[in-house]
């Protein structure tokens, strides 16, 4: 058993022009893709930075915060299953902090439902709020964001918007997931354990 993604769904209008002008008849079939080598840096900058504004756009419809679409953005919007290990990443918070404070800023953003009987996914749901209200006491360089009602639509602005997928799985539970795939050909980069 094998998963995987309908890439010309996935992938964001600024990518589609892209790869209409460099690699045709990539929708047909997903090998034509491999010309997407051949694509200039400065372009997928350019659709990348597009994508970005598109999501900053809808987080700023959806909870009036204006993100800057210069600072490092990391995402992660996946069901909220255990075994996704949400909250991984403020495993060590301090550290986690002076790394935003050394830096320009970082913003990450989730989404995510849980199904209503797994009772530790909801468990992470409410604990990255938590973190959230403790980081926001610390350090005005983390920002972080939980968007409500996580959606294919929601999935597609993000996985698209973002600079790092992140990805923390228990080991072997799960590859890349299917998001990591949307990323990919977004030109977001994965961030992921092995
Ligand atoms: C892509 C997607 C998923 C699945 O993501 P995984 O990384 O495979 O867990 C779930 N829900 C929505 C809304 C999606 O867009």
């Amino acid at each position: 058993i094998t998963n995987g993604i309908h890439i010309p769904t996935w992938t964001h209008e600024p990518f589609k022009a892209l790869f209409d002008k460099y690699a045709e008849l990539w929708h047909k079939d997903p090998k034509y893709l491999r010309k997407a080598e051949i694509i200039p840096c400065e372009e997928i900058w350019e659709a990348h930075m597009q994508c970005k504004r598109s999501l900053f756009d809808e987080i700023y419809r959806l909870t009036s915060r204006k993100w800057d679409p210069e600072i490092l953005t990391i995402g992660f919007a996946r069901r909220a299953a255990a075994y996704k290990r949400a909250t991984l990443l403020f495993k060590d918070l301090d550290r986690l902090i002076s790394i935003a404070e050394k830096s320009p800023g970082m913003q990450i953003v989730f989404s995510g439902k849980s199904h209503p009987q797994d009772v530790e996914g909801k468990r992470n749901i409410k604990l990255i709020h938590d973190y959230k209200k403790t980081i926001e006491n610390r350090t005005d360089k983390l920002k972080l964001l939980y968007l409500p009602n996580y959606n294919m639509r929601l999935g597609y602005l993000i996985t698209a918007g973002v600079d790092l997928w992140m990805n923390t799985p228990l080991r072997p539970h799960e590859a890349s997931g299917t998001s990591g795939m949307k990323s990919v050909v977004n030109g977001v980069l994965n961030f992921s354990i092995l």
